[in-house]
């Protein structure tokens, strides 16, 4: 029987087994696909306090390790499903071993849907990310594209026409998906073309990306892509016993979700942001429900 066992190798599950490892509990961690989780993808953060500037990689072998040195055991699995029998959970693992754990958390983050188109592998952390936050400072004073109609599209755009010299939002539609009154933002910015009837059917560069190339044959020169069509949160397997929103995320509050002794932190919750340092913040708050839970605090 184990105390915890954290679903999710990224930093809000690692943060957490930080947390739950130096209060005197020996959190186990399934690591998932994805050790490390989404930060692995990026070559190069600049907004994680403490570190003016860090590869993806480097900060979650840190994480990892100090994680591990305070006790915390990694099962480079992938949890499959999580039931409850009384107060004690059964969670199944890809090799179809069984844990048994007194709380669970779920701290499986989101997938950013690609477009898929030519370049897009190629050019991912050289020009093409899937946050603006992250890294529109990097094309301050150069045009770029962003790619959906949505409201995080829209937001992305709205957010980058403070630092790009143009932005190009491009969507396969002739109107916008998002709120009517963030449409109306856009359209009041000078530096904001919409592109319409428009799919990216290649990312094109040298070194980094230089331009892209749209189905109608078109080519415009950007200096970076950023593509929000859409995220998926990785809830599949505990669709059934948790309480989600209508976009699959699970429902929190500080945390606890509907079902007692399960927690949830970072991407995979209902929440706004999705950002590092934050979803570090939610796996800090979980770890302290969990003991509390737990009766150790
Ligand atoms: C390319 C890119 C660049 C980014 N750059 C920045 C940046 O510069 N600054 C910043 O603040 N944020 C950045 N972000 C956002 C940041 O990565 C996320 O906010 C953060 O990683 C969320 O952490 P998390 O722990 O909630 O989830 P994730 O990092 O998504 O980790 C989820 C973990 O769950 C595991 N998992 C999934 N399903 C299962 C399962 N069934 N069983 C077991 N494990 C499972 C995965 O293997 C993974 O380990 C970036 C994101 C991307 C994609």
């Amino acid at each position: 029987m184990n105390d915890v066992v954290i679903i999710g190798s990224g930093i809000a599950g690692l943060t957490a087994a930080i947390y739950l490892a130096r209060s005197g509990i020996s959190p186990v961690v399934v690591c998932g696909n994805n050790p490390g989780g989404q930060l692995m993808q990026t070559d190069c953060i600049e907004n994680y306090p403490g570190f003016e500037k860090i590869s993806g990689a480097e900060l979650m072998m840190k994480t990892m390790n100090q994680a591990e040195k305070l006790g915390t055991k990694m099962v480079y699995e992938r949890v499959l499903s999580v039931s409850k029998k009384n107060t004690t959970f059964e969670i199944t693992i890809s090799s179809n071993e069984k844990m048994k754990s007194r709380a669970v958390l779920i701290a499986t983050g989101a997938t950013h849907k690609r477009l898929g188109c030519k370049g897009e592998a190629e050019f991912a952390n050289k020009g093409v990310s899937w946050c603006a936050t992250c890294d529109g400072a990097m094309s301050k004073g150069k045009p770029v594209a962003v790619i959906g109609g949505g409201n995080t599209a829209v937001m992305e755009a709205l957010f980058l026409s403070n630092i790009a010299s143009k932005v190009y939002l491009i969507h396969r539609r002739d109107t916008l998906r998002a709120d009517e009154i963030m449409q109306k933002r856009v359209f009041a910015k000078s530096n904001i073309e919409c592109v319409w009837n428009s799919n990216v059917e290649e990312i094109i560069g040298d070194t980094k990306v230089t331009a892209i190339k749209l189905n109608s044959g078109k080519t415009i020169d950007v200096s970076a892509v950023f593509v929000a069509i859409g995220v998926k949160p990785e809830t599949e397997f505990v669709k059934d016993l948790v309480e989600l929103d209508n976009g699959g995320y699970v429902i929190s509050a500080e945390t606890k979700t509907s079902v007692p002794g399960i927690f949830v932190a970072g991407d995979v919750e209902n929440c706004v942001t999705k950002q590092a340092v934050y979803a570090a913040g939610r796996g800090c708050l979980a770890a302290q429900q969990i003991e509390r839970y737990l009766g150790i605090r």
